[in-house]
């Protein structure tokens, strides 16, 4: 069994022995029974390609989706999981209608997506919902024992030391499906001394050139359209933003153990380096790659074994410039307040990721400018309720009080 054994300050939840023999041994003996969060999305459709190249290897227990009722019967038909969720209630009867000649059992609610990772039958829960939503059910996947493939950065961002505090006291290992903490988790294996420094790359999004001035005019329309990734609506807003990269930052810090002072956003507008680790003599090690989601999803699913894929290769003499430029905090203040509320600490990151889905919402539906994302978010930090070491109740308070707020600061229409 492959072991990466870092020292403590830097160490990946994913890395102990004691977190790792457990759950890998025992999925060797047969399917790795997958549960998806979030299966009708970017991500989840993703995971579903991974689990239907790999027949042999994985299965997919539990599906679940927030609305999209149809696409999730069509993939409860095709991959016959045992269970289904449909988050939002009222499509219950829909959804149970449609797969009533299957022995699926269809259940809705918030609630329901908590229990149905707690089944003894599901070896691993991949949390690619969108948002605070993300974080009960997390939650109760790691209180019942499951490794998480971990999708929903919010739930870092808004909890990191609680879930850190749980994957310890539960040994549970969490496996980055995010792209970067997928290739920097790769570039610490095998290694046992401590991260000198981590190197975040970033694509800079549809609007790295653009002045203030023209971002003063984008459009959702513009924004959506990313130029390397193919995303859900909320992330691709966020990696205009650059909110996206100011969450990864937070989400480093708790997966990897290290200070915010010691990783680097670099801008790096190909894709191809997709995060980096530098060491103490001064090595870099990097993961590159096509830009292909369902390479950190398979990896994931399949850690510590790589599987044979039919993805795209790197075809090294198209690359003709990788370039690398620092990121611009004037422009892009988003980023600036992810650090902003990581030194601040407390709940301060919670209250930045509940005023982002707000305006996050609000932008995309044309209820607030792109520029006024960032100084919603910002008045909302100094406003709201400081807590220093939240429990649990606490971030569903910081996140319901942050939401009031922002939507308050929100120019009427
Ligand atoms: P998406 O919008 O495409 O899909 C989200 C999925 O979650 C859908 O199945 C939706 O039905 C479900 N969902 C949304 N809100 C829910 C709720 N309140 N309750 C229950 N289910 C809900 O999003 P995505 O782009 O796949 O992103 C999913 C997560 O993965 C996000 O946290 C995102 O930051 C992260 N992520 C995505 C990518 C990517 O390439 N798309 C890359 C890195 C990280
Ligand atoms: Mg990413």
């Amino acid at each position: 069994m492959y072991v990466v054994a870092l020292s403590q300050p830097c160490r990946n939840p994913a890395a102990t022995q004691s977190q790792q023999t457990k759950p890998y041994m025992q999925s060797e003996k047969r399917k790795k029974q997958i549960a998806i969060l979030g299966s009708t999305g970017s991500i989840g459709t993703q995971a579903l390609q991974v689990i239907a190249e790999h027949p042999d290897r994985f299965e997919a227990r539990v599906l679940t989706a927030a609305n999209r009722w149809q696409l999730l019967a069509e993939q409860a038909r095709q991959f016959m999981p045992a269970a289904v969720v449909i988050a939002n209630e009222q499509h219950y009867e829909a959804l149970s209608t449609a797969l009533a000649d299957l022995p699926i059992a269809v259940y809705a609610g918030a609630e329901a997506l908590c229990q149905v990772v707690e089944s003894n039958e599901v070896d691993m829960v991949l949390t690619a919902m969108v948002g605070f939503a993300g974080l009960a059910p997390t939650i109760a996947a790691i209180r019942a024992r499951k490794p998480i493939a971990l999708a929903n950065k919010e739930t870092m961002v808004v909890a990191g030391e609680l879930i850190n505090r749980l994957c310890r006291q539960y040994e549970v290992p969490i496996l980055p499906v995010d792209s970067e903490h997928s290739a920097i988790f790769q570039s610490i294996m095998g290694e046992v001394s401590p991260i000198d420094k981590i190197i975040l790359t970033a694509s800079g999004g549809p609007f790295r050139t653009f002045t203030r001035e023209q971002l003063e005019s984008v459009t959702p329309e513009m924004a959506l359209r990313h130029p390397n990734w193919d995303m859900g609506a909320k992330i691709t807003i966020d990696s205009a933003t650059m909110m996206n990269k100011g969450f990864e930052v937070i989400e480093a810090k708790w997966l990897f153990g290290v200070e915010p002072s010691a990783i680097q956003v670099v801008v790096h507008p190909q894709s191809v380096v997709h995060s980096a680790v530098q060491f103490a003599d001064g090595a870099v090690k990097a993961q590159l790659g096509v830009p292909d989601m369902r390479v950190p999803i398979q990896f994931a699913f399949s850690f510590p074994e790589r599987l044979q894929s039919s993805f795209e290769r790197l075809d090294w003499f198209t690359m003709h410039d990788l370039t690398f430029e620092r990121p611009d905090t004037e422009r892009f203040r988003c980023l600036a307040l992810a650090y902003e509320a990581l030194h601040r600490g407390g709940n301060a990151p919670c209250i930045v990721n509940a005023a982002n889905e707000i305006v996050n919402r609000a932008f995309l539906e044309g209820r607030c400018r792109f520029l006024e994302m960032a100084d919603i978010i910002e008045k909302t930090l100094q406003k709201a309720t400081f807590v220093k070491q939240p429990a649990y109740e606490d971030y569903l308070e910081t996140d319901a009080e942050a939401r009031r707020l922002a939507a308050s600061l929100l120019s009427p229409q």
